[in-house]
């Protein structure tokens, strides 16, 4: 992974610059000259100490999605996540989501812990802690900590009923398992509504006002219905190896405002993925929509270091299409693991 590197800014005491530091894989350097090229980081949450901040209090408190202030009937009572739990968020909160946006995001984060699917079962703090059981719309593949294991101890056990729905396969000459499940049902746009709750999470107070068509979008009931809107298409990159540590999110910002390229891209990280979102529609942005000219977005790379994809193995990115706005039901998922070593137990005849 990239480590971070903070510098301060000369005259400006209040603000720090943020860069990455690391080797891109020879696969991405392209990518990654290309991208840092057009974009540089404006800001970056992440659930660690160094952006841990105080929280407004209620009585201050406005909704960034809705716009309701504090009132007799919206007391800002329930502990809004600035990123969801499910991605792994333990302490970042919000002061700026009311109650009855938190309760709408609920239904939409609902979906992304479907989309998640048996990955969050696998998660190494769910082996460790526990708390979390998986098992497929059919009960026949189920994933959780392992019970007999101390409480200390990341073990999972995982469970495969009926040989004949084929769980895994087992590589044992190139020491790789691929778990086969099913995801449970989920609608895609929710799915997609959730990233982009967290994208608009992320910026700073003085551009809300820029992003207007993007809050609409988030709270409206139907999205618009354009079959093939690039706008629902999201960058995943899968990396093996460790999880990040915590969830982070990174907000580009073009350098340029000249450039015919959106004027900021989210990069989502946590367990084992990076997503690359789009913020749809900048007020600023609107020269470059006139039907004219292309505009093009450019790849994010995956920020894993070089060393770290040399020990561990190559990160893989394919395009996801959250357009569809129904539930999607009995979606294949494959899990892949390398593992070190394994001990074949079964009871000979
Ligand atoms: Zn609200």
């Amino acid at each position: 992974m990239f480590r971070l590197k903070y510098t301060e800014i000369p005259g400006n005491p209040s603000k720090i610059n943020r860069e990455f530091i690391g080797n891109p894989t020879n696969e991405f350097t392209e990518m990654y000259e290309r991208f840092t090229g057009f974009y540089a980081i404006k800001n970056l949450i992440a659930d660690d100490e160094l952006h841990r901040r105080p929280l407004k209090l209620k009585k201050d408190r406005i909704c960034r999605f809705c716009k309701a202030k504090y009132s007799k009937e919206e007391k800002f009572k329930s502990k809004a996540h600035l990123l969801p739990e499910l991605i792994g968020n333990k302490y970042l909160l919000s002061d700026f989501e009311c109650d009855k946006c938190n309760s709408l995001f609920g239904k939409y984060e609902n979906d992304l812990a479907n989309f998640i699917g048996v990955s969050r079962a696998f998660n190494f703090s769910n082996a460790k802690a526990g708390g979390l059981k998986f098992k497929s719309p059919d009960k026949t593949f189920i994933v959780q900590k392992d019970y007999e294991a101390a409480d200390d101890i990341a073990k999972l056990r995982i469970e495969s009923h009926e040989q004949e729905n084929n769980h895994f396969t087992l590589d044992a000459e190139n020491k790789k398992v691929t778990f086969h499940t099913i995801r449970p049902s989920y609608n895609p746009n929710n799915v997609y509504k959730s990233f982009l709750k967290m994208g608009l999470s992320v910026l700073p107070d003085e551009l809300v006002d820029d992003y207007e068509i993007a809050f609409a979008m988030l709270q409206s009931k139907r999205k618009n219905e354009e079959s093939d809107n690039p706008l629902y298409k999201l960058n995943v990159y899968v990396h093996p190896g460790p999880a990040f540590p915590s969830p982070m999110i990174i907000l580009f910002e073009k350098k340029e405002k000249t450039e015919m390229v959106p004027m900021h891209i989210v990069c989502i990280m946590f367990h084992n993925y990076t997503y690359q979102l789009t913020l749809p529609l900048n007020k600023t942005d609107k020269w470059m929509f006139d039907g004219i000219k292309t505009v093009t977005v450019p790849n994010i790379p995956p920020f894993i270091d070089k060393h770290f994809a040399e020990k561990f193995g190559m990160p893989k990115g394919h395009r996801l299409n959250f357009n569809l706005d129904e539930l999607k039901r009995n979606e294949k998922h494959d899990v892949t693991f390398s593992f070190e070593d394994f001990t074949d137990t079964r009871l000979s005849e």
